[in-house]
């Protein structure tokens, strides 16, 4: 169901997703106007209140014992703050960081060039640390471990191995899939954290720093409506608030309040429980494609044309934390939820085809 003021008839801003206007992921140009949003220390960091519980104390006792803080690995959907923790981090020590990603470091050599450039206590960010190929991930254990990695020079049974020492550093890690982490790279974070959705409150404050940090006049009523539709991401909270602030400016006088922030979000499709045209297309290809399910991934993935790991990672764990979609052992289910907020019946159960439910 849309929010008031769109006509479902009337062509969309919002139809066209091909790039990638509606995912959690940053835009190209979002990459930069975010630099300017992130929080810098934890202090400023809103929300996950036992993960910066957590970070304070690992930090503060390595700033006391002058050593570098154990590696740290953070998990969750895009857009929850994984990369401004790590900027974070850096910041707390007084720290450089560089940054790289899992399949930016394509052979052991990137990563080894990577490693060696280090001074002692750097941070090192590995975003998608999920996607390391097994070889680059093999040279990371021992430079986590002892901080050496070893070259190998020559080929066959001519090969040699030479050790050679890196400076102390602290790696921390960003997934979006711990089930795709290896045992052994886990066993070796001091910290895996999973970062939750925020709450509406949070995601308030997160809406009120961002619009004073970009000038955008906005009332407490209007915070709170971007903040109900943000499916608990930042990210995705400071995106809408963008796409308001536009409208704002188009189509009213440039102030948002509940009213404006509504339309506005309408405007781009957005609906009343901040689901966007692609995640609904999910739901909707469930309900209606599929009878409700259960329905294998990677079927429910060919009808929205989506790689699974965007279904998966991206539109998934929002519908499931709304309780719209379980994932069952029989592939994934519509709840009585979904069938409601489509506005569509869901079916009558068949006793015959779930014996013992009517025995
Ligand atoms: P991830 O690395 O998990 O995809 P990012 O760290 O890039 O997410 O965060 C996305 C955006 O959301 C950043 O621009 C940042 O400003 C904002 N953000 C994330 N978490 C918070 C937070 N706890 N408080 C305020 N802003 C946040």
């Amino acid at each position: 169901m849309l929010a008031s003021g769109a006509d479902p008839a009337e062509p969309h801003p919002a139809d066209d997703d091909s790039d990638g206007l509606l995912s959690a992921d940053p835009l190209p140009a979002e990459r930069q106007g975010e630099a300017a949003l992130r929080p810098r220390t934890l202090g400023e960091f809103v929300g996950q209140s036992e993960l910066k519980g957590h970070l304070d104390v690992l930090l503060g006792a390595a700033r006391n014992r002058r050593e570098p803080v154990d590696h740290l690995l953070f998990a969750g959907p895009p857009g929850l703050g994984k990369t401004t923790l790590a900027h974070i981090v850096a910041t707390e020590l007084g720290a450089h960081l560089q940054a790289t990603s899992g399949p930016a470091l394509e052979r052991a050599g990137d990563l080894a060039a990577m490693l060696t450039k280090l001074e002692p206590g750097d941070v090192l960010f590995i975003d998608e640390i999920h996607r390391l190929p097994r070889p680059v991930e093999e040279v990371l254990y021992p430079a986590m471990e002892d901080f050496r990695i070893d070259i190998v020079l020559g080929k066959g049974p001519a090969a040699r191995s030479i050790p050679l020492d890196l400076a102390s550093f602290t790696l921390v890690g960003a997934t979006t899939r711990t089930g795709l982490i290896t045992g052994p790279l886990r066993d070796r974070f001091g910290l895996v954290a999973r970062l939750d959705f925020y709450t509406d409150d949070d995601l308030v404050s997160i809406v009120e720093r961002t619009a004073r940090i970009l000038g955008v006049p906005i009332d407490a009523a209007g915070a709170a409506e971007i903040a109900r539709r943000a499916r608990g991401t930042p990210r995705i909270a400071n995106r809408l608030l963008r796409q308001v602030r536009d409208f704002a400016q188009v189509h009213r006088d440039g102030g948002v309040d509940a009213g404006v922030a509504a339309d506005g979000l309408a405007f781009f499709g957005v609906d009343e429980l901040g689901l966007d045209r692609a995640t609904r297309a999910v739901l909707e290809a469930l309900c209606r494609s599929f009878g409700g399910g259960p329905v294998g991934l990677s079927t429910l993935a060919i009808a929205v044309s989506e790689p699974t790991e965007t279904v998966e990672d991206v539109y998934e764990p929002y519908l499931i934390q709304r309780g719209l979609l379980m994932r069952t052992p029989r592939g994934r289910v519509a709840t009585p939820a979904a069938w409601a907020h489509l506005g569509l019946q869901a079916p009558l159960s068949d006793p015959e085809a779930q014996p013992g439910l009517f025995t």
